[in-house]
C-alpha cells in the first residue's frame, strides 16, 4: 500500500484540485492507496473540505486536524506517523510537488532494490526572484561547507521512500525540526528526480522572505555547530591581537614617553570587541535557545480531530 502525507494550511481552495489531479494518477498506478492529509490549524473552510472528503472516500481517504498551526514539520511528523503505507510519500496540497510524477518515481524504486528513496529537486530556479536565488544558493553552499549533513541545492519535500527510511525519520522526535536536513541524516539511498518548477494552483505562499531567512538559519544551528567554533576562534584572534598590541603600547611608552593620547581610535576599538561579544553571545543564545526548547519535551502537535471522530459512512 501507498501511504500519500500531505500537510495543509488554508489549502482550501488547492485540496479539490489536488485530490482530483492524484485520482487520475491513482488509476494508472494500480496499487492501494490511503491518503493522510494534515489539518495544520487553518483559518480557513480546510477543515470542512477534508471531512467533504472522507465522507465521499471512507475507505482511502483520512484526515488528522491540529488543535491550532504547529507548522509544516509537525505536520509532516504527524502524517508519518499515522501512515500505515509500505511505501509512504510526503506531497505539499498545492500541487507545486506534480503527482503526475509518482510512477516514474515508483518506476525508479522498483527497478532499484537498493533504492530507499527517490525524491525530487527543481531543475532550475527559473521564475524566482533573482535576489532570492541568491540567497537559497549561498545557504546551499554554506551549509554543505559546515555542516555534515549533506543537503541536496533545491530538494524539494517531495519524496517516496520506503518504510524502513520512514520508520528512521520517526525515531527522530526532536522539537526543532528541520526536514530537509532529517531526511539526509537518516541516510539511507537516495535518488533525485529533476523536475520543472511550478506555480501553486490557487491559495498563496506561507511564506515570506524573513521566515525562509530564519528558517535557513535553523538549518544551519541544527544540524551544524561551526558558528559556535568560528565565534571562539574570532574570540581567540582578538585576545591574541590585543595581547601583542598592549605589549607594543607598553614598550613604545617606555621608550617614548606617552604623548596625547588618541582616544578616538579607543572608542572605535571599544565598539569592536563589545559588537564581537555581542556577536558571539547571539551565537551561543542561539544554540541555548534550541537546546531550551528541547528540554522540555514538549509534544510537536495535538489533534483536536480525526477521522475517527466521525461516523463511518456506509
Ligand atoms: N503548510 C503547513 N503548515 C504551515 C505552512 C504550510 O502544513 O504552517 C503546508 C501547506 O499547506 C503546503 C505545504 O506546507 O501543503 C507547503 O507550503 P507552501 O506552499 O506555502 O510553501 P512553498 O511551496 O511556497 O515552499
Ligand atoms: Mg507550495
Amino acid at each position: 500500500m501507498l501511504s500519500i502525507v500531505v500537510p495543509c494550511f488554508n489549502e482550501e481552495a488547492s485540496l479539490p484540485i489536488f485530490f482530483e489531479e492524484t485520482e487520475k494518477v491513482k488509476r494508472q498506478l494500480n496499487m492501494p492507496f490511503e491518503y493522510i492529509f494534515v489539518n495544520d490549524g487553518s483559518s480557513d473552510q480546510t477543515l470542512p473540505v477534508l471531512r467533504e472528503l472522507y465522507r465521499a472516500h471512507p475507505d482511502s481517504v483520512r484526515y488528522l486536524s491540529f488543535s491550532r498551526n504547529f507548522g509544516k514539520e509537525a505536520a509532516l511528523y504527524a502524517g508519518l506517523q499515522a501512515a500505515k503505507g509500505d511505501f509512504v510519500t510526503v506531497m505539499d496540497a498545492d500541487l507545486q510537488d506534480p503527482p503526475s510524477l509518482l510512477p516514474e518515481m515508483f518506476a525508479l524504486l522498483r527497478s532499484k532494490p537498493e533504492l530507499d528513496c527517490v525524491g525530487t529537486r527543481r531543475a532550475d530556479r527559473k521564475g524566482e526572484p533573482k535576489i532570492r536565488s541568491f540567497f537559497s544558493n549561498s545557504f546551499y553552499n554554506i551549509i554543505n561547507k559546515i555542516a555534515d549533513t549533506e543537503m541536496v541545492n533545491g530538494a524539494r519535500d517531495f519524496r517516496l521512500m520506503r518504510r524502513n527510511m520512514v520508520d528512521a525519520v520517526l525515531q527522530l522526535s526532536e522539537y526543532n525540526r528541520f526536514s530537509k536536513g532529517i531526511f539526509s541524516w537518516v541516510g539511507f539511498d537516495t535518488e533525485y528526480i529533476a523536475y520543472e518548477n511550478r506555480e501553486r494552483v490557487a491559495g498563496e505562499t506561507s511564506w515570506s522572505f524573513w521566515k525562509l531567512f530564519q528558517y535557513s538559519i535553523d538549518g544551519i544551528v541544527n544540524f551544524s555547530d561551526t558558528p559556535l567554533n568560528i565565534a571562539s576562534f574570532i574570540g581567540a584572534l582578538s585576545c591574541l591581537g590585543s595581547l601583542i598590541a598592549l605589549v607594543f603600547i607598553v614598550i613604545r611608552t617606555f621608550i617614548f614617553g606617552d604623548p596625547t593620547s588618541g582616544w578616538p581610535s579607543m572608542v572605535s576599538i571599544f565598539l569592536f570587541v563589545g559588537g564581537l561579544q555581542l556577536l558571539c553571545l547571539g551565537i551561543i543564545g542561539k544554540y541555548i535557545g534550541k537546546i531550551f526548547l528541547e528540554t522540555k519535551n514538549r509534544p510537536l502537535y495535538f489533534l483536536k480531530e480525526t477521522e475517527e471522530d466521525q461516523e463511518k459512512p456506509k
